[in-house]
């Protein structure tokens, strides 16, 4: 076997990520208690992923369709690169039209996921960009781009290329622009993981600041479905002028259960331009679909069906029952959280709480108390980044009885004295 000099070199930063502490770090404190306490029921409000199955309107139609692909007269081999016209129109009516904005087919591009889609559209952008980011954030902005060689290097637990926005209860989790410009904004609303959302006002705060600085906002809308308020925008694209400097990610995976069968799309408008480096400009949205021809083959038919049905009468009633549950755990949660005394931020417009440690705590020190004294596992706020020190999220993706269970151990724990 060739050595030293002779051997192929990886990218250095691919070297530069490291592994996912946080979801390593919480697996293995929860392994050990299981070892020492295995006769303990954990109850994880930690996790990031649905709980309940796909709806009726769902599963009938992927029946349907594998059905169509075991029949020569129906059968479908690679699809169209942005996704078929009966789900790209379905998106533009139900998603977009419906809330007065006009989005056209071929800016709707459907993929198997948004985590891929946020990972791979910085792709489309200068190496040298600048990228902001709120804190505490979803780790695959900051991740996606440590690997393009944007981040430089990490300094104190932070990237010093990267410009953090901390999200906090003093700025009303709502960011402040940076003093530095970015090229890309990464917003993230409803956001994970603080539940909050950003109003009307202060989006298109965002989009003019975007305008003026001459940025493209990738604005991540994963959990739309769960807006609440008639004052959140469901979409950046209900502000004026959000089509020339933004893109929307969104997903059917906490809005249909979909987590584990993958669709999402992407929305680039026509109007979107970015530099060419030479006095002119490129279209983005050109120029995500000829990524999209060179590294992608497309959403499965079958998952595009699947996804399909989630607009039919039948199918949205059916996904939005399944919310209403997750919004329900989520209100009873807040609920009691507040009468013991705790500050609960999100899960109005989200799925998410984020509750401010009792007395002070660092968050990994209320992890091990919910832990060890009531066998709950969290997720601490540290490690979704600076300003999430002293938080733990919440999720209300668990059962009802889970919910209810993990609510009167909460209380039974208050009442012991720790907070
Ligand atoms: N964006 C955000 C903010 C998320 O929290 C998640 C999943 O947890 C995703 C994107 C990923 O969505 P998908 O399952 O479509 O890849």
């Amino acid at each position: 076997m060739a050595t030293g000099e002779r051997m192929a070199t990886i990218n250095q930063n691919f070297l530069k990520l490291e592994a996912n502490y946080l979801f390593a770090d919480i697996e293995r404190k929860v392994a050990n208690f299981k070892d020492s306490n295995p006769d303990a029921r954990i109850i994880s409000l930690g996790i990031g992923d649905v709980t309940r199955p796909l709806v009726p309107a769902v599963i009938d139609a992927l029946h349907k369709a594998v059905d169509e692909m075991g029949d020569a007269a129906h059968f479908r081999g690679y699809g169209p690169y942005g996704g078929y016209d009966f789900l790209r129109d379905l998106i533009m009516e139900y998603d977009y039209k419906a809330h007065g904005v006009d989005i056209k087919p071929d800016e709707i591009f459907v993929s198997d996921g948004a985590k891929s889609d946020v990972g791979n559209f910085q792709e489309l952008f200068a190496q040298d960009s600048v990228v902001a980011v709120t804190d505490p954030v979803y780790p695959v902005y900051v991740d996606s781009n440590v690997l393009a060689g944007r981040a430089g290097e990490k300094v104190d637990g932070q990237w010093n290329r990267i410009v953090y926005l901390p999200c906090v209860s003093e700025n009303d989790f709502v960011p402040d622009f940076p003093k530095k410009r970015p090229d890309m904004i990464y917003l993230c609303y409803p956001n994970n993981p603080t539940g909050t959302v950003l109003g009307r006002k202060a989006l298109q705060g965002w989009v003019d600041y975007a305008r003026r600085e001459g940025s493209v906002i990738l604005y991540d809308s994963a959990y739309e479905a769960y807006i609440r308020d008639p004052d959140v925008p469901h979409s950046i694209f209900e502000l004026e002028g959000a089509k020339e400097v933004a893109v929307e990610f969104r997903s059917f995976s906490k809005t249909a259960g979909f987590t584990g069968l993958r669709c999402a799309y992407v929305v680039v408008p026509k109007d979107l331009k970015i530099s060419d480096g030479h006095g002119g400009s490129v279209d983005l949205n050109h120029c995500w679909y000829r990524r999209q021809c060179t590294k992608y083959n497309g959403c499965p038919y079958i998952v595009q069906r699947a996804a399909a049905a989630t607009y039919s009468e039948s199918g949205q009633r059916q996904v939005r029952d399944v919310i209403r549950g997750y919004q329900k755990n989520a209100d009873l949660l807040a609920d009691a959280l507040r009468k013991l005394g705790l500050k609960v931020y999100g899960g109005v417009n989200a799925p998410y709480l984020w509750v401010k440690t009792p007395s002070g705590m660092k968050s990994w020190d209320f992890f091990d108390l919910l832990l060890h004294k009531s066998a709950l596992v969290c997720t601490p706020g540290a490690g979704f980044g600076k300003s999430g020190e002293g938080y733990v999220r919440l999720t209300s993706f668990g059962s009802p009885d889970d919910t209810e269970e993990a609510i009167s151990r909460i209380r039974d724990l208050a009442a012991q004295s720790t907070f």
